[in-house]
């Protein structure tokens, strides 16, 4: 492959650099998506022209992550980020460097990126440019560190968990001595956020290849950051292999099958240390309660974990009684979840054919008692939703009071 079908706004951005008399090539996921044959998610240039140039040269900018010397151009309203050339300045800590160095040479640019395979720029009139034969490792299918792999790990130990994340989501090969620069410096992923960490991780689990989580822990980083996650694997490991490639790339669902037998409260330690929003933490806690009760599945039961949980919870539970192996109980649960979705039954106190104002008009005094009068007319309804009328419920309520 010589050339890239560049789309026309892209096009536009480099020739309008050029003819500024800057030099521009696209560069980085965009290139090596394309060459694997992917529809690039987006297409990022970088150029010779300092970011108050690329400013003057396109009437729509603002400005992204100037400080890294990235503007981003809004062409139709599509936004494309332009980012100087840069070589990294010092680094400190073992993550991101201290301060950014503008260039005005590619080749320092593509020196500081992470893999070969990342390390290759384009643009029509002058081709690929490939300094560190990254095209020869994405066709071998290698993930080799531009350069030497520690002293890179030891610049920004991040790179780490990134060459585990695009060897899972592409199912390359990690490079001998990049791996064994990776278990070399494992503990320095300590020095990263967890935020960063995060979503490679996260990535990497939804990625086609959820089982190189174990590559995580092999290599030794796992241990840094979450040495409780690494010791269930182990003991799960029969059941992880089993199970966690056919179950959806969805976070609630991988991260509930990997966590599940944690106890509630360390997975919560677990999941807020690795900073996920509290949507994800609940949910996942949520469905692993719910995935370790033995399945049963009677109309009753499941609009108990409908009116306990949620609709789409429930329907999350069902499916991973299946992935469990569960596959009877989960088709069978399946059906009636379907039913009562499609009846549209009584599965929470708001759906109630009473409310606590109707009760109190019955002369039930307000507190304790009317919420549990309230609670046990929904567990008959529950099991009985014919039984979801003002008539009966509040005859029902009357007499649970002793009558009037
Ligand atoms: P994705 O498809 O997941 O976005 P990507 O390769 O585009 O993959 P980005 O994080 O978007 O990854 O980074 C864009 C480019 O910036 C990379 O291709 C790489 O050249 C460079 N890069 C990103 N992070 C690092 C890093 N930590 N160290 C060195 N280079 C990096
Ligand atoms: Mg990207």
């Amino acid at each position: 492959m010589n050339k890239i079908e560049l789309p026309r706004s892209v096009s536009f951005i480099i020739s309008s650099l050029n003819d500024a008399g800057y030099e521009a090539y696209i560069v980085g996921g965009c290139v090596r998506d394309y060459l694997l044959g992917k529809q690039p998610k987006d297409w990022d240039i970088t150029t010779s022209a300092l970011p108050e140039d690329v400013k003057h040269v396109f009437a729509h900018t603002y400005d992204t992550g100037i400080e890294h010397g990235t503007v981003t151009v809004l062409i139709d309203k599509v936004g494309y980020e332009v980012t100087t050339y840069r070589i990294d300045g010092e680094y400190k800590d073992n993550r991101h460097p201290e301060s950014v160095i503008f260039t005005n040479k590619l080749t320092g640019d593509l020196a500081r990126r992470d893999f070969t395979m990342n390390a290759i720029a384009y643009n029509d009139s002058e081709g690929f440019v490939d300094m560190f034969n990254g095209m020869e490792d994405l066709r071998m299918g290698i993930i080799r560190a531009v350069r030497e792999p520690s002293e890179r790990f030891r610049e920004d130990a991040l790179r780490m968990m990134r060459a585990l994340r695009f060897s899972a989501q592409l199912g390359f090969e990690i490079e001998e001595n990049t791996k064994r620069a990776i278990c070399e410096n494992a503990s320095l992923i300590k020095n990263i956020s967890m935020e960063r960490i995060r979503d490679e991780l996260i990535k990497l689990i939804l990625s086609d290849n959820p089982l190189n989580i174990y590559e995580v822990k092999a290599e030794g980083l796992m241990d840094c950051f979450m040495p409780e996650l690494s010791s269930t694997l182990e003991n799960q490991r029969n059941e992880i292999t089993a199970c966690l490639e056919m179950t959806a790339a969805d976070t609630v669902k991988r991260l509930s099958l990997l966590m599940h037998s944690l106890p509630a409260t360390e997975q919560e330690k677990l999941l807020r240390r690795l900073r996920l929003d509290n949507r994800t933490v609940k949910d996942v806690i949520t469905l692993s309660r719910c995935m370790n009760v033995k399945p049963n599945p009677t109309p009753y039961e499941i609009r108990k974990l409908i009116s306990e949980t949620s609709v789409s919870m429930t329907d999350d539970v069902i499916y991973m009684w299946s992935v469990l192996g569960y596959k009877e109980e989960s088709t069978t649960a399946h059906r009636i979840f379907e039913r009562i979705t499609a009846d549209g039954d009584c599965c929470s106190v708001a759906q109630l054919a009473i409310s606590g104002e109707d009760l109190i008009k019955e002369g039930i005094p307000a507190g304790k008692q009317l919420g549990d009068i309230l609670r046990a007319s929904l567990d008959e309804v529950l099991r009985q939703p014919e039984h979801n009328s003002r008539e009966y419920l509040i005859d029902k309520a009357v007499k649970m009071m002793g009558g009037k």
